[in-house]
């Protein structure tokens, strides 16, 4: 069952992927997340839910805990490539990237496709060169820590046919450290973002959930939805839009997200994914089929 809190308006959620989280790692976690949540619920005072989301994720991106922005994990080859996505309720407009490089920020670029472009899905070279153009601050590449766990599991795991074939099952062990949050603001306006490194020696161009709206996130007048997991099932299922619609037809969010990850666990097995959501009348639900999941909430009625 989903856990439900009753948040007010405006409000927000914010987690840090669904995975294995040892004990001291979600320690780790606490910090940043509260910060996230907090930078997100600032926002709200001036800004629409698209800030809030925007700039809670970026705190995640910054704190180099989870796998987005500076903690980003590595491809097979070694090379760091990201996805993040907005999407806006009100007028169901989307900015996502795929497989970029070049931004510290991959959701600030995601929120530049959204806003300054007519598009919305811009991938590699292409996306990395609208950044430079913006001005974006540019990505430091991966840390120490980020390169030495990169070298150990390839190291430890052989060839790299043997490493594809186990591959779902090795991310599975590794755990998902996806970031994303949704928000409704003052207004009553909701909106959700991603950002993520993908998954750990995933093969160079692979692209997940994360960017595809309906997949990894979605947002409409009524509800907001992000997701964290395979990418690989999750998209298959087309999750996100999944569990709005079944919120429209249920009105109950708890069990419209235990529903969605219900799913998730019966087709694709546990240790896959979860979601966090958000309905326009500030009540929010999460739940996820890992070890953990952590998250943090903030809103009218439950103070940062
Ligand atoms: N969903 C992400 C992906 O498949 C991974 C994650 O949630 O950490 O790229």
């Amino acid at each position: 069952m989903a856990a439900t809190v009753r948040l007010g308006v405006p409000a927000i959620i914010v987690h840090g992927g669904a995975g294995v989280w040892r004990q001291e790692d979600l320690e780790r976690a606490k910090g940043p997340l509260l910060e996230a949540v907090r930078e997100g619920f600032r926002q709200a005072a001036r800004g629409d839910a698209v800030d809030m989301v925007v700039e809670a994720v970026a705190v995640l991106e910054d704190s180099e805990v989870f796998d987005a922005g500076l903690g980003s994990v590595l491809d097979i080859s070694g090379n760091l490539t990201m996805d993040a996505a907005v999407m806006r309720g009100w007028d169901l407009a989307v900015g996502a990237v795929a497989a970029v490089s070049y931004p510290k920020n991959p959701v600030r670029l995601a929120r530049a496709v959204l806003e300054r472009t007519p598009h919305s899905l811009i991938v590699g070279p292409w996306a990395d060169d609208l950044a430079r153009r913006l001005g974006l601050e540019r990505h430091p590449g991966p840390s120490r820590r980020t390169l030495e766990r990169w070298r150990s599991i390839k190291e430890s795991k052989g060839g790299e046919s043997e490493l594809l074939r186990s591959w779902i099952t090795m991310a599975a062990q590794l755990g998902f450290d996806t970031v994303g949050a949704v928000a409704v603001d003052r207004e009553g306006r909701l909106a959700a973002a991603v950002s993520t490194g993908g998954v750990m020696m995933k093969l160079p161009g692979r692209v997940g959930d994360s960017p595809i709206a309906g997949a990894g996130l979605y947002a409409n007048e009524r509800v907001a939805v992000a997701g964290t997991g395979v990418g690989e099932f999750i998209m298959r299922l087309g999750l996100s839009l999944r569990i709005a619609i079944m919120y429209e037809r249920l009105g109950d969010l708890g069990l419209s997200v235990a529903n969605g990850v219900e799913l998730l666990t019966s087709r694709f097995g546990g240790g896959t994914g979860g979601f966090i959501a958000l309905s326009r009348d500030g009540m929010g639900a999460v739940d996820y089929n890992t070890v953990a999941m952590p998250w943090k909430a903030a809103g009218a009625q439950v103070q940062p």
